[in-house]
């Protein structure tokens, strides 16, 4: 279906809630907000059309990942805030699926769990401690398996894979079908959407845009990656560029030899993230991190574009699947947003109305969506208590990040660390540069 940009706003707007940004976020939080209160006046703005951000073009893991490790929330908020965290996660990959369902949107769900191979022996030890410490911690074979390397076969012909560990939290869906279903739901449920519409200012009570303003009582910012394109706002995250390719559509031949015959996503243990699922039409998609982070937190078109890093992804899904057929028919990245304490945010001050969520990382497919179901409790202020308002990401402080050079001498070293560590470990020894890297992130 050809994408239709729907029209820019031309005058001013009066209503109660103003989402900028028309990705998951902004259209999960406005249809979030009309599921609730269906009178509710919601305006969404977005720059370009809905989904040309990352929402619109991920990898498609809709998954229960957190960008902090369970035992680090669990420092951080206390064991009791960790597993309620963990267990909303888990189940709002089955929501998100339904709640599509409810819209009538098909997106390709299906959740047919995710695979983390091992493919070194390093690697190899490193699952296995994770499998043992989540025993430890009460995690079951249910939510979290060992998979030995015949199991592996059995489910994903990958090379080289010595095992794997297998979590059923994990759904793939196709991202861009779900955005755009989204916002067309949220249309259906009376939500306004203006496209071709950068805002340039937010203030209290109102939203700027060249051709008018929407004035609301709350202004909830969903800008994520792009959010260092605004005015004042150049420190609260890192825009960091994820990038992905995809293979042409596989012969059945190709399918009967390598599986995934339920959707599962996949990556291994590298430090530098790699992620790939077979999608509906056959085909792989696959991406990976690797790109630099770009000083001053400079976001630009021709970022979501590196030849390097496209190569790089290439001989990497040939490496995993060598009987690969065909060529590599798509490539294309964008911007994540990483805040400084990798913690995703959900803010909304009453007493402004201003409002904002993100900082997912690479994990935002189904965090957008707790985080929306968040924000929209937050501003419907329900009389019942709310269990996604109580969740450790709601209106925590924020921390900003150092100032340039120091924050792309930081940031690029960490990458520049990544890709060593992996270097090493593919080697079979333990890494030096994994040790410090796993201090770096603590
Ligand atoms: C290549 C890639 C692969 C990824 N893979 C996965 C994955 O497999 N699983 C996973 O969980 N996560 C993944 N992520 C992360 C995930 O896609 C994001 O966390 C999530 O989509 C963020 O949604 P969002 O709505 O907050 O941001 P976005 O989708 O980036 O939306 C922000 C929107 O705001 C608009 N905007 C910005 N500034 C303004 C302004 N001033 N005025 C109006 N509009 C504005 C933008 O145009 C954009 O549409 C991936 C990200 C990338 C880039």
């Amino acid at each position: 279906v050809p994408l239709a940009r729907r029209g820019a706003l031309e005058g001013d707007q009066v209503a109660d809630v103003a989402i900028v940004g028309g990705g998951f976020t902004g259209l999960w939080t406005a249809r979030e907000l009309l599921v609730r209160e269906p009178g509710l006046r919601v305006v969404v703005l977005e720059s370009e059309t809905c989904g040309f951000g990352a929402s619109g073009r991920n990898g498609g893991w809709a998954s229960a990942l957190y960008p902090i490790a369970h035992d680090r929330v669990a420092e951080r908020h206390g064991r009791d805030v960790a597993v309620r965290l963990r267990d909303v996660l888990r189940r709002a990959v089955v929501e998100l699926g339904e709640a599509a369902g409810d819209e009538g949107i098909d997106c390709d769900f299906a959740r047919g769990g995710s695979l983390n191979f091992a493919r070194n022996e390093v690697q190899r030890s490193r699952l296995m401690a994770e499998v043992d410490a989540a025993r430890a911690s009460g995690v079951g074979e249910d939510d979290l398996a060992w998979l030995g390397a015949d199991e592996v076969a059995e489910r994903a012909a990958v090379a080289g894979a010595l095992g794997a560990t297998f979590t059923p939290h994990c759904a793939r869906v196709h991202p861009a079908r779900l955005v755009r279903g989204l916002a067309d739901a949220v249309e259906r449920r009376g939500g306004l959407i203006f496209e071709g519409t950068p805002v340039l200012e937010i203030a209290p009570g109102s939203a700027r845009t060249a051709g008018g303003h929407v004035f609301a009582q709350f202004v909830l910012r969903a800008t994520e990656g792009y959010t260092p394109l605004l005015e004042g706002h150049g420190e609260e995250i890192v825009p960091l560029y994820s990038l992905m390719v995809a293979s042409e559509p596989q012969p059945a031949a190709f399918w009967d030899e390598v599986g995934l015959r339920h959707a599962e996503t996949f990556a291994d243990d590298r430090h530098v993230i790699i992620y790939g699922q077979r999608t509906a039409d056959g085909r792989i998609a696959f991406g990976g991190r690797g790109a630099p982070y770009h000083y001053g937190s400079a976001v630009r078109p021709g970022f979501d574009v590196d030849a390097r890093v496209f190569s790089l992804l290439e001989r990497t899904l040939r490496e995993l699947f060598p009987s690969l057929a065909g060529q590599v028919t798509h490539a294309w990245g964008g911007p994540l947003a990483m805040p400084r304490d990798h913690a995703p945010y959900v803010r909304l001050d009453r007493t402004t109305g201003l409002g904002a969520a993100g900082g997912y990382t690479g994990d935002g497919v189904v965090l957008s969506r707790v985080a929306a179901c968040a924000m929209a409790d937050l501003v419907t202020a329900p009389t019942g208590p709310s269990e996604y308002a109580g969740l450790p990401f709601v209106n925590r402080p924020s921390k900003s990040w150092e100032r340039e050079p120091l924050r792309w001498a930081g940031i690029n070293a960490g990458l520049a660390l990544a890709a060593r560590a992996d270097r090493e470990e593919s080697r079979g020894k333990e890494s030096r540069a994994a040790r410090l890297l796993d201090r770096l992130l603590a």
